[in-house]
């Protein structure tokens, strides 16, 4: 059995391991264009600030780990195009040489790549790039680029487009290494994830922490000025320059499906590749899975979601099927946790106004209990909303925003467990949850909220 896997980050990865776990006589071969195979894109932020000060400390294996587990790895090899009909996918070295890799089965696992929102200058003929102090950060190669470009040129003032939690991470990321920081954001508010009240406890978060936060900014455009890249943008007042040392752009990202779908695969939702719960493209012994794919949201149904927990679990799927398996996506709800300074921010499942675009007549409770007892030094308040079906008091979602330590991400998993099992908001004071006075209360502030349901 060849499995041939494109691709070599997250879903790629567990793919092969998977396969080569319930299939150990299956040829299991990744082409990978980079020459990053399973580094923990994620982790950039944490090394530009200096948290992890060797960037080889981002692998989640090392080559000789997943060479160990059997994988066999083709980098810095880039694969152009897929014959379906011969079984078959073409690459090219870095040396532009070209040759044909039949397989029996094919995984598809190329993710994602920058979305420039048509911002003029960041791509096409004469778009400024890291040479000019402008850079689209999505994977190693541009983190070693800002790396570089920190190190030699020593900006001063930085400009981050997009207040994503990407933005966000970048922006305290500069701040840490000593940037005078502007984050622009199109939009009402940062973290446009959660409801823009919610949102605006991390802008404060980040003003308190010396970031220039200016939202209903659209970007339009970025030009050469004479002292450095200059970023136009547009707000209410008109439309301003700002100069800069340094730009980051993280203004999203789109699905990486030219290969598939120049083979045939059809796309969906966020012009993804459309994929079943299988992860099958419905192209004859062909695979996909990450952010390259369709999302089945276990609320939404088909959607988009590009996130790393996703990709990991989708890839593992494609990988056992590949083997001839039988394993099933269950979906995801779009949980999703961001540390910016000294707070953490969640969400899972559906706000209010999503589950209204939806159809589902909603309703929310919010509070902000404690993370633990008071008289128990260093307790901080937790902002929770919970989302619930205003008919059946199904709990439809949950965000939450608190001081890092407070355990934000573990009690937004506790309530993306209750989603996932289908509990209404009253039966979240059923949970059996752990208490002791430095860590919870005897109602932890999760079922504080849910009481107030009633
Ligand atoms: C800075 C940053 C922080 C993030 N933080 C989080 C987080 O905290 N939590 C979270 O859940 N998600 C996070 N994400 C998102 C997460 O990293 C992605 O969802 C995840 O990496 C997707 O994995 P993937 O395997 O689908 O694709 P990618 O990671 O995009 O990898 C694609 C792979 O395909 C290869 N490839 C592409 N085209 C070809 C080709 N033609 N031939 C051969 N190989 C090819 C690439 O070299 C690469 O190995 C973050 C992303 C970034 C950039």
């Amino acid at each position: 059995m060849r499995l041939l896997i494109i691709g070599g980050s997250d879903a790629a990865i567990m793919a092969g391991l998977r396969a080569r776990r319930l299939d150990p006589r299956a040829h299991v071969t990744l082409v990978v264009a980079d020459r990053y195979p399973n580094y923990s894109i994620c982790g950039i932020p944490y090394h530009i600030a200096g948290d992890v000060s060797d960037w080889h400390d981002l692998a989640h294996r090392t080559r000789t780990d997943l060479e160990a587990a059997g994988l066999s790895l083709r980098l810095g090899v880039r694969a152009t195009a897929i014959d379906v009909a011969a079984h078959a996918v073409t690459v090219a070295g870095s040396d532009g040489n070209r040759e044909a890799m039949g397989y029996d089965r094919l995984v598809v696992a190329t993710g994602a790549v920058p979305a420039v929102n048509g911002i003029t200058g960041l791509s096409g003929p004469g778009a400024l790039g890291p040479a000019d102090g402008v850079h689209l950060l999505h994977g190693m190669d541009q983190m070693h680029e800002i790396q570089r470009d920190l190190a030699v040129r020593r900006p001063r003032r930085a400009v981050i487009i997009g207040a994503g939690y990407i933005g966000m991470e970048m922006a305290e990321a500069l701040i840490r290494r000593g940037l005078d920081v502007t984050l622009l954001q199109r939009g009402p508010e940062v973290l446009p994830t959660l409801d823009p009240d919610l949102g605006s406890l991390v802008r404060d978060e980040l003003s308190r922490h010396g970031v220039h936060v200016r939202v209903g900014t659209a970007v339009r455009g970025l030009r050469r000025g004479e002292r450095g890249p200059v970023v136009i943008g547009e707000d209410t007042t008109g439309v301003r320059e700002i100069g800069a040392d340094l730009v980051i752009a993280v203004t999203g990202v789109r699905p990486n499906t030219g290969l598939l779908t120049a083979a045939g695969a059809t796309t969906g939702p966020g012009a993804a590749i459309a994929v079943d719960d299988h992860m099958r493209t419905g192209l004859p012994d062909v695979y996909a899975a990450g952010d390259g794919v369709t999302t089945k949201h276990r609320l939404l149904g088909d959607t988009w979601l590009p996130l790393g927990t996703t990709a990991h679990k989708q890839g593992r799927i494609a990988g056992e099927n590949a083997v001839g398996g039988d394993a099933a996506f269950a979906g995801v709800i779009g949980t999703q946790v961001v540390k910016v300074f000294g707070l953490v921010a969640a969400r899972t499942g559906l706000r209010e106004d999503e589950a209204h675009d939806v159809g589902i007549s909603a309703r929310s409770v919010t509070a902000t209990p404690d993370d633990h007892k008071a008289y128990y030094p260093g307790s901080h308040p937790i902002a929770i909303r919970l989302t619930g079906d205003s008919d059946t008091g199904r709990l439809l979602g949950g965000q939450l925003v608190g001081a890092y330590g407070a355990e934000i991400a573990k009690r937004s998993d506790v309530l993306a467990a209750a989603i996932f099992t289908g509990l209404t908001v009253p039966q979240l004071c059923d949970l059996d949850l752990a208490y002791t006075p430095p860590l919870a209360a005897p109602w932890d502030a999760v079922q504080a909220v849910a009481q107030l349901w009633d």
